[in-house]
């Protein structure tokens, strides 16, 4: 399938490293479990999350007197799926909400939204795109493609408008039309980093304050770019006290275990994953068939 076919690189590098660590036995020695732990570390699962997978795989190992370590190996997916962070699900699940698209330029933020509108209205929701990025002509021109795409409308101002301005239309326009899912891409580089979480603050409040559905914060990430994405993330959930997390381009990348390392350490839900630049190529999210694809 897709999400194991996306996650193959991640899956070769980690089934790789794990060869050489079982290469000099199966005991459960001190050795074993240093390596297991710096193997997901390489995975990108993070320090943190590595450490708590290989503190519970080393307890029930004691508690079930588990003979070698392919029987430690057995129960790593169920690990590995424990270690994300559970919920999300009335985020994009089919209730009515306003969901803001936030993170940096290039991660696939108007892709997703794009994708988004697209599956939203094949399932016969009535959506509506706002795009707030105004700082950069092209943003607004590519969302519009999307939305022509699965013909559905896009509202925006011309460049170099108030964001907030997009947003409170959007809405506008949104209550007008009787939309049950509100889509808003936002922006993803300005000035200074400082700029950019002010304007997004601003943005978010002003969505708050105006909408009558839930709003909801997703933070777009590039699994390509590992532990820079996490870095990102840190920012952004601090700036904006983000909902949850979309990870894109899972495929092509050996980095994919940075899934688990965000959803860990920010205690924040993944409600999509981008596999591929397709419109069909937004999966939903399960974190044991995530795991599986990981690990193998
Ligand atoms: P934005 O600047 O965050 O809005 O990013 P874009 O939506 O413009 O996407 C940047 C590039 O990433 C485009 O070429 C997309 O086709 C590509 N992209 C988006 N999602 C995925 C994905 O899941 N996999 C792959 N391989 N490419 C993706």
């Amino acid at each position: 399938d897709r999400i194991s076919d996306g996650l193959s690189r991640s899956r070769d590098k980690f089934k790789e490293s794990m060869n050489v660590l079982l290469d000099r036995g199966p005991d459960l020695d001190e050795e074993f479990w240093e390596g297991l732990e710096e193997t997901l570390i390489l995975s990108d699962v993070g320090g943190a999350a590595a450490a708590d997978i290989v503190e519970r795989l080393r307890d029930q190992a004691t508690r079930r007197a588990l003979p070698d370590a392919y029987a430690v190996l057995d129960l790593l997916n169920d690990e590995i799926a424990a270690t994300f962070t559970a919920g999300g699900e009335d985020i994009l699940g089919g209730q009515p909400a306003v969901v803001l698209f936030v993170g940096i330029n290039g991660t696939g933020k108007t892709t997703t939204v794009g994708k988004l509108a697209k599956a939203a209205t094949d399932a016969g929701r009535n959506v509506i795109l706002g795009s707030a990025d105004t700082f950069r002509a092209a943003a607004i021109e590519q969302l519009e493609v999307w939305a022509r795409r699965s013909g559905v409308e896009m509202v925006t101002r011309e460049r170099g408008a108030d964001p907030a301005s997009v947003c409170y239309d959007t809405l506008e326009r949104a209550e007008a039309e009787g939309a049950d899912l509100v889509l808003i891409d936002t922006a993803g580089r300005l000035h200074t980093s400082a700029d950019l979480m002010r304007e997004l603050q601003k943005v978010v409040n002003v969505v708050r304050k105006r909408s009558k559905l839930p709003v909801h914060t997703v933070l777009v990430i590039d699994a390509t770019t590992g532990q820079n994405g996490l870095q990102q993330a840190r920012e952004f959930n601090r700036a904006l006290d983000l909902d949850a997390l979309i990870v894109t381009k899972l495929d092509g990348t050996a980095k994919g275990g940075i899934a688990a390392a965000v959803s860990h350490e920010l205690q924040l839900p993944i409600v999509k994953i981008g596999v591929g630049e397709g419109i069909d190529d937004l999966r939903d999210f399960n974190a044991h068939e995530f795991a599986a694809a990981l690990v193998g």
